[in-house]
């Protein structure tokens, strides 16, 4: 699935390919994608032109106009092509937005589970999903002392808390994973008993990880690829997802799995202490 790094690059890169097109006609082939009835979103849709693409945690934010927004997660497999209208045409190819340059915005989804609706912009705490978002993990919407207030009154194992994405957003199974390591957090600790420099640091390892990954374009699992067509290079630089046996890089001790609110959840029994509930 991709996470929030991959879905930032996917933005990126339609914000490069996409911005200042005008939809010509639009092509729904599997409606399931499409969360409003198919004529809404095609007579809504034609003649806008793409000003801008945003994204909130997972969330692609397709604004067309001054008034409308598609909103786009997709979900386990869902990407994005721009090419030339006379390109072949994947047979998952779900729903192609024509622009008036002979362009196409291809949306390729090989499970097809990703959704698109058409909101009014400014609307978006509507979308299920969407409203109960936490802060992005940025340094200026993302704060140290409300992390540290938040996770106080959990008694909750971190990890799943830190996957709910309403304490903070973005974090996916690949990157708690990462952060925690970094941080020295074993994954069971119940969130109230972390203390104040372990949630400052925490804090710091979050936002530094999803930077990095973001640069990096992300991790490439399964067939994701960014809209540009980069596969992500980030994969390289983990330190104990998919690593169950790999000496740490920090102690040596082999990185163990377990499973974590139903999620495979890596970590070194040496550099992560488990401690127990208050
Ligand atoms: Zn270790």
């Amino acid at each position: 699935m991709p996470e929030l790094p991959e879905v930032e690059n996917v933005r990126r890169g339609l914000e490069t390919l996409a911005v200042g097109k005008t939809v010509s006609a639009i092509d729904i082939r599997w409606s399931k994608i499409i969360v409003n009835p198919d004529e809404v979103f095609t007579a809504g849709l034609v003649g806008q032109q793409i000003t801008a693409v945003d994204r909130r945690g997972k969330y692609l934010l397709i604004r067309f106009g001054e008034q409308l927004t598609v909103v786009s997660h997709l979900r386990m497999e869902g990407k994005y092509e721009v090419v030339a209208k006379e390109a072949p045409i994947s047979k998952h190819t779900h729903v192609i937005f024509e622009f008036t340059d002979g362009q196409q915005m291809r949306y390729l989804d090989t499970r097809k589970f990703g959704r698109m609706q058409l909101i009014e912009t400014g609307q978006e705490n509507t979308v299920a999903g969407l409203k109960d978002l936490g802060p992005e993990p940025t340094p200026t919407t993302f704060l140290k002392a409300d992390f540290y207030q938040r996770l106080q009154k959990h008694h909750k194992a971190i990890k799943p808390l830190l996957l709910d994405q309403k304490v903070v957003t973005g974090l996916g199974n690949i990157y708690v994973d990462e952060t925690l390591w970094l941080s020295h957090i074993h994954p069971e600790t119940p969130a109230n008993v972390l203390t104040r420099i372990e949630t400052d640091r925490l804090h710091d390892e979050i936002i530094a990880e999803l930077e990095l990954a973001i640069n990096h374009g992300g991790t490439t699992v399964n067939t994701f690829l960014n809209a540009i067509g980069h596969a992500g290079a980030f994969q390289e630089m983990l330190h104990v997802y998919g690593k169950k046996g790999v000496p740490c890089e920090r102690c040596g001790t082999p990185i163990e799995k377990i499973k974590v609110a139903q999620r495979g959840t890596h970590f070194c029994p040496k550099c992560q202490i488990k401690r127990d509930a208050k």
